[in-house]
């Protein structure tokens, strides 16, 4: 699915400088390399603050730290995710309340949302899946109207361009109250380890996160609230350094990418295509294609013979998983999340893919196609 040592091989000189820098300096925690590459991204996102954490999941749990809500708290995330979105919410004696998602955009459905608000719900965290930012004017409007503080999950899309109705610009995790980012090695934007981030442009907010990452203290062994240990170590932030510099060229890698198998795949019957939201710019985290009218496990295990791997993200959505059973939700209850998890499929997409390979993967895929009719 991803060729991270060719990407390695492209850049190697840069990032083995990078790694010897920090060996020589010996600063493997909180060195100056965290705060560069901290500087570096606030730059290229634009925004007033990036706070640099132990991975994606840890920045979204210390968000929801950082808005200071209470056990009962109701915090609003769709069920067609990854389970870090409602796990954190859960550990923090929160209450997760699951959605819905829109057919065409995988992102939280609006109309679902809205209808999920009570008087109890704090906060709603879209996810802006595959790398394509969700409908952030609705979801800020309807934050603004009820209040709500609005935590975007941002692990799959850092980078992707979102144009509002007023025509400005955001960028993806920087739109909302506070934004998540993973740095996973599979990410968009990956290290050779793990890591995260969160983004902010208030103030206070932002003071907040740093104290909560680490122990709860601004002033070191004064601890003022209840924190946990979650950073960046600088080897990793060498490497996002070097990395972030090629993160555009990255993303139009992935983006033509996406433009051949649009190609190849266009007016299937048996696949629908990936929508693209026209408000957003879709960064391509995957290439997830429907098959309809096949049996889409079947076709899986058929391009896996021919050595191309193809994934299903997710295969469950959340309100069907067992940690997350509850009374409140049933089969049936989010039919389009349901619909998707047994049509999805994921293409190899990633910054090194050649046509030759392109080629490999529809040949193989429209012949399977052919074959298992
Ligand atoms: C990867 C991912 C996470 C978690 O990030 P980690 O760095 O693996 O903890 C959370 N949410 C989504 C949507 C993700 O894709």
């Amino acid at each position: 699915m991803v060729d991270l040592r060719s990407q390695y091989d492209a850049i190697k000189e840069d990032i083995n400088r990078g790694i010897q820098n920090v060996l020589d300096t010996a600063t493997y925690v909180k060195g100056g390399k965290v705060k560069e590459f901290q500087q570096h991204l606030e730059e290229y996102l634009g925004v007033k603050h990036v706070i640099p954490v132990g991975n994606g999941t840890d920045a979204l749990q210390i968000s929801l730290m950082a808005l200071g809500l209470k056990p009962g708290d109701e915090v609003i995330t769709p069920t067609f995710t990854f389970a870090a979105t409602a796990e954190v919410v859960a550990l923090l004696g929160l209450t997760p309340v699951l959605v819905d998602v829109e057919p065409d955009y995988f992102s939280i459905s609006i109309q679902a949302l809205e209808n999920a608000i009570t008087p109890k719900t704090k906060a709603i965290v879209p996810v802006h899946l595959y790398g394509q930012n969700a409908n952030m004017d609705e979801i800020m409007a309807i934050a603004h109207k009820h209040h709500l503080y609005v935590v975007e999950d941002a692990c799959q899309s850092i980078g992707a361009k979102y144009t509002f109705n007023d025509g400005s610009v955001g960028r993806s995790g920087c739109m909302g109250h506070i934004g998540c980012t993973s740095f996973f090695p599979s990410k968009n934007l990956g290290c050779y380890g793990d890591g995260g981030a969160l983004f902010t442009n208030d103030d206070d907010l932002a003071a907040k996160i740093r104290a909560i990452a680490n122990h709860g203290m601004s002033v070191r062994y004064h601890h003022d609230i209840i924190g946990v240990n979650s950073r960046l170590d600088s080897i990793q932030a060498a490497v996002l350094d070097v990395k972030l510099q090629h993160l555009d060229q990255y993303i139009q890698n992935r983006k033509n990418a996406a433009q051949f198998y649009d190609e190849a795949l266009k007016n299937h019957p048996n696949i629908i295509l990936p929508a693209r939201n026209p408000k957003s710019e879709h960064t391509y985290h995957q290439y997830t294609i429907r098959l309809v009218g096949v049996n889409r496990d079947l076709v899986q295990a058929r391009l896996a013979e021919k050595n191309i791997p193809a994934m299903i993200y997710y295969p469950i959505p959340l309100h069907l998983q067992k940690a997350y059973q509850d009374v409140r939700y049933r089969k049936g209850d989010f039919p389009v999340a349901e619909q998707l998890a047994q049509t999805v499929l994921s293409l190899p997409m990633h910054t090194e893919l050649t046509e030759e390979q392109l080629h490999y993967i529809t040949d193989n895929l429209l012949q399977i196609l052919d074959s298992v009719k």
